[in-house]
C-alpha cells in the first residue's frame, strides 16, 4: 500500500452541517484537538437549505408557550414514538441554543418590539419557528462558520497557528471507521478512513472519539429534496462498526415538493408557506384538508374555513387550520387527492398564496420561494398557485444513541443532528430538526469531549486495519474479470442508483404492502450482488462514478435496513403507512426496531464486506417517566397506549 496521508485529533467530527459545527464548537471549547472533516464544499450542507426556521418554545409570538408545550406537540407529531428523554432536552434546551446563536451573530428576524420573530409551522400549538425571512438555515450555518473562524484566531493568537485545535478537511468523503479491538470488550473507535475527493488519496485520522453528523438518507429516493451527499453513509458506517439503528422504517415524506418541471421534481416548498398563511386546494378549487382531520387529532383544528382564517390572526378563540397538520397527515391526502384524481396537471395539488396575501408581502416573507418558482418553474407564486406534491425529505430513522450524550453503543462513537435517531419517533414536525441539531451537537461534542478526557489509553489505529479499508475503497476500479466472485459482469454505478432510487420510491415510499416490500427485498438481494460487480472506468483524481459506487454501499445497507423495518411494522404511524394495516397498534406503540449487522454465522446469514447484512428485531421501548406522562390528558394518551402503560398515570382511578 502506498504512503497515506496521517492526521491525529482528539475529536473527529464527519459532517459539517449545524450539528457538526455544532458538536466541533463545543469540543474544541472543552480546550480538544478537533478536527471536521465533510464531503462537500464548507457551508454546503442539507443545514444551509433549511428553510422555514427552527422551532424553540421562546414565547416571543404566544406567551402561552413554554418547554412542557413544546414536548407535548413533539411527542403528538412523532405518534408518541419518540424517544421522550431527547424530546425533553430537546424542548427545555432549545430556546438557549437559538438565544447562544445571537452571541455568535445571528441576527434572526424581529417583532415589531424586538424580539425574535417566531412563525407558525404544522403540528407546533404557538408560532413557534425563529427565522431569517425563508433562508434561516444559511444565517445558522453562516454564525456557526463564523463562530469556527473566531475559535481558530484564538488559536492564532495563542500558537502562532489558526489551525492548532480546529480544522476542516473540506471536500473529504470517510468511507470506513476504525476500531481498536483491543480497547475493552467490544473494541473503541480509533479513527476512521477516507478520500480526497478532488485527487481520490487517501487520508487517515487517528482520534478517539468520532462524532458521526453525516445527515439524512433521502438520494436513496428517487423523488426527494435531498441534494447529493445524502447517501446514509453515517448511518451505514455506524452499522458496520456495531452500533445499532432505531425506527428505520420512519421516512418522512414532505408534503410539498415541486412537481414540475421534471427536472426540479422534488425540490422543497417550504411549509413557511402554509404557516404564513398558503392553502391547499385539489383541481375542484377545494381546500381539502379539512376532509382529512385523523380522529387523535379531532377536536384540535378548525372545521370551517372561517374558523381556520381567523386563527392566524386570533389562536386563542379558534382552532388552527387543517393545512398545518403534522406533515405524515398532509403528505397521505395529497397523495389520495391525486388517486382519487383531483390533482392539478402535472400530478400534484396546488398551494395558494396568491390569493391570500399581498405580491410585495409574499415576496418579504418568503423571497426564495417567489425566485425558486419565478426561475426553475416559470411560475409567479405572487399571481398564481404553485404546483406541489409530496417528496422524500427527512428520516427519522438514526443511529441509536445516549440522549445526554449523544453516544452509540460502541465505545468512542457518538451521533448528532439528522443521523441520530429516536428524537423524532414516526414523524418530525417541521423546525425540529434545526433546534434538534444545535441541542444534541452540543451534547454530543460535551460527550465526545468528556469521553477523551476520561480515557486511561488511546485507542490506536491498526495498519492492517487501514489496509482493509483502502482495499474496500479502491475496489470499484478492479478489473470485473480480477476478482475473487467473478462474474465477468461490470455494472454501472448510475445505472445501479437510478434502479435502487425507482424502486424504493415505488415499493417502500409514502404507501407501503407487505407484497411490495417483500418484493423491494428481494430486488434489494439482486443489486447487493450487482454492487460487488461495480466498476468504474478512469483514475482516482475527481471521479464522480468512483464517489457514487461507494456511496452505492451506503445506500444499500440504508434501504435494506427501511424495507426489513417496514416489513415488520404491521401498523400505520406517521412516516411509514401500511396500506394492509390501515390503523394505529398500541401493541406497536411500545416497541422500537432495532437495526444491526449480522454477526458472522450467528445471524444464520452469510455476511460479506462489500454491502454487509443487516437484522432487524423488535425492543421494549423505555417506558415515559411518570411526570412526563401525567403533562398528557388520559384522553388522549388511551388514543396511543395500552391499559398496562396507562396503569400508573395519575388519572387513573387508583
Ligand atoms: P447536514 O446539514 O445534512 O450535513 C451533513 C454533513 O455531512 C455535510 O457536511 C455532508 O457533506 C457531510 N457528510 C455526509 N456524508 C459524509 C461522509 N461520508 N464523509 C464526510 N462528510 C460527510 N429543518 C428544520 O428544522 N427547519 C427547516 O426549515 C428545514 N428546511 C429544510 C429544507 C430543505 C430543502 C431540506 C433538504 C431540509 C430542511 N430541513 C429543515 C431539515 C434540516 O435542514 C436537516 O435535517 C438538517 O439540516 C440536518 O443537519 P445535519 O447537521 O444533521 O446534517
Amino acid at each position: 500500500m502506498t504512503e497515506i496521508e496521517r492526521h491525529d485529533y482528539d475529536v473527529l467530527v464527519i459532517g459539517a452541517g449545524g450539528a457538526g459545527l455544532r458538536a466541533a464548537i463545543e469540543a474544541r471549547e472543552r480546550g480538544l484537538r478537533t478536527a471536521i472533516v465533510c464531503k462537500s464544499l464548507f457551508g454546503k450542507a442539507h443545514t444551509v437549505m433549511a428553510e422555514g426556521g427552527c422551532a424553540a418554545a421562546m414565547g416571543n409570538a404566544n406567551e402561552n408557550d413554554s418547554w412542557q408545550v413544546h414536548f407535548r406537540d413533539t411527542m403528538r407529531g412523532g405518534k408518541f414514538l419518540n424517544n421522550w428523554r431527547m424530546a425533553e432536552l430537546h424542548a427545555q434546551e432549545a430556546p438557549d441554543r437559538v438565544w447562544e446563536l445571537e452571541t455568535y451573530g445571528a441576527l434572526f428576524d424581529r417583532t415589531k418590539d424586538g424580539r425574535i420573530s417566531q412563525r407558525h409551522f404544522g403540528g407546533h400549538t404557538y408560532p413557534r419557528l425563529a427565522h431569517v425571512g425563508d433562508r434561516t438555515g444559511l444565517e445558522l450555518l453562516r454564525t456557526m462558520q463564523q463562530r469556527i473562524v473566531a475559535l481558530q484566531q484564538d488559536d492564532f493568537a495563542e500558537t502562532g497557528d489558526y489551525e492548532a485545535r480546529l480544522r476542516v478537511f473540506a471536500e473529504c468523503t470517510v468511507t470506513e471507521l476504525l476500531k481498536d479491538p483491543a480497547a475493552g470488550p467490544d473494541g473503541a473507535v480509533a479513527g476512521a478512513l477516507g478520500y480526497w475527493r478532488e485527487s481520490g488519496r487517501l487520508v487517515v485520522f487517528s482520534a478517539p472519539a468520532v462524532v458521526l453528523a453525516t445527515g439524512g438518507i433521502g438520494k436513496s429516493f428517487q423523488v426527494t429534496s435531498n441534494s447529493w451527499e445524502y447517501t446514509g453513509d453515517g448511518h451505514a458506517l455506524a452499522l458496520r462498526a456495531g452500533a445499532d439503528l432505531v425506527d428505520m422504517e420512519f421516512v418522512q415524506f414532505h408534503p410539498t415538493g415541486m412537481v414540475w418541471p421534471p427536472s426540479v421534481k422534488g425540490i422543497l416548498v417550504t411549509e413557511g408557506v402554509r404557516g404564513d398563511g398558503g392553502v391547499l386546494k385539489n383541481s375542484d378549487g377545494k381546500r381539502f384538508m379539512f376532509d382529512y382531520v385523523p380522529d387523535v387529532f379531532k377536536g384540535q383544528y378548525a372545521q370551517t374555513e372561517d374558523e381556520a382564517d381567523r386563527w392566524y390572526e386570533d389562536q386563542e378563540n379558534n382552532r388552527r387550520t387543517p393545512d398545518l397538520l403534522p406533515r405524515d397527515e398532509v403528505a397521505r391526502a395529497i397523495n389520495t387527492e391525486v388517486k382519487e384524481g383531483r390533482g392539478s396537471p402535472h400530478g400534484g395539488v396546488y398551494l395558494d398564496i396568491a390569493s391570500r396575501m399581498k405580491p410585495e408581502e409574499i415576496k418579504r416573507r418568503l423571497p426564495s420561494m417567489y425566485h425558486q418558482f419565478k426561475e426553475l418553474a416559470d411560475v409567479d407564486i405572487t399571481a398564481e398557485p404553485m404546483e406541489v406534491g409530496p417528496t422524500c425529505h427527512y428520516v427519522m430513522g438514526g443511529i441509536q444513541v445516549d440522549p445526554d450524550s449523544g453516544q452509540s453503543r460502541v465505545p468512542g462513537l457518538f451521533a448528532a443532528g439528522e443521523c441520530a435517531g429516536g428524537m423524532h419517533g414516526s414523524n418530525r414536525l417541521g423546525g425540529n430538526s434545526l433546534s434538534d441539531l444545535l441541542v444534541f451537537g452540543r451534547r454530543a461534542g460535551l460527550g465526545a469531549a468528556d469521553y477523551v478526557v476520561g480515557l486511561e489509553r488511546r485507542p490506536a489505529v491498526r495498519a492492517e486495519d487501514v489496509d482493509a479499508a483502502a482495499v474496500l475503497t479502491l475496489a470499484p476500479f478492479d478489473a470485473p474479470e480480477d476478482r475473487a466472485d467473478d462474474t465477468g459482469r461490470a455494472e454501472n454505478p448510475y445505472t445501479l442508483h437510478a434502479e435502487l432510487q425507482r424502486m424504493m420510491n415505488d415499493l417502500v415510499g409514502i404507501i407501503r404492502t407487505e407484497s411490495e416490500v417483500a418484493d423491494a427485498q428481494r430486488r434489494l438481494g439482486e443489486l447487493r450482488a450487482r454492487v460487488r460487480q461495480v466498476f468504474v472506468e478512469g483514475h482516482r483524481q475527481y471521479n464522480p462514478g468512483w464517489h457514487l459506487a461507494l456511496d452505492l454501499r451506503n445506500m444499500l445497507m440504508v434501504s435494506e435496513a427501511v424495507a426489513a423495518s417496514a416489513l415488520l411494522r404491521t401498523e400505520s404511524r406517521g412516516g411509514h403507512t401500511r396500506e394492509d394495516h390501515p390503523g394505529l397498534d398500541p401493541e406497536w406503540r411500545h416497541r422500537v426496531l432495532v437495526t444491526r449487522c449480522a454477526r458472522d454465522g450467528a445471524d444464520g446469514l452469510e455476511t460479506e464486506q462489500v454491502v454487509p447484512r443487516v437484522v432487524v428485531e423488535p425492543a421494549e421501548r423505555v417506558p415515559m417517566r411518570a411526570d412526563l406522562l401525567a403533562l398528557f390528558d388520559l384522553a388522549e394518551l388511551e388514543k396511543y397506549y395500552t391499559d398496562a402503560e396507562l396503569a400508573e398515570h395519575p388519572g387513573r382511578p387508583a
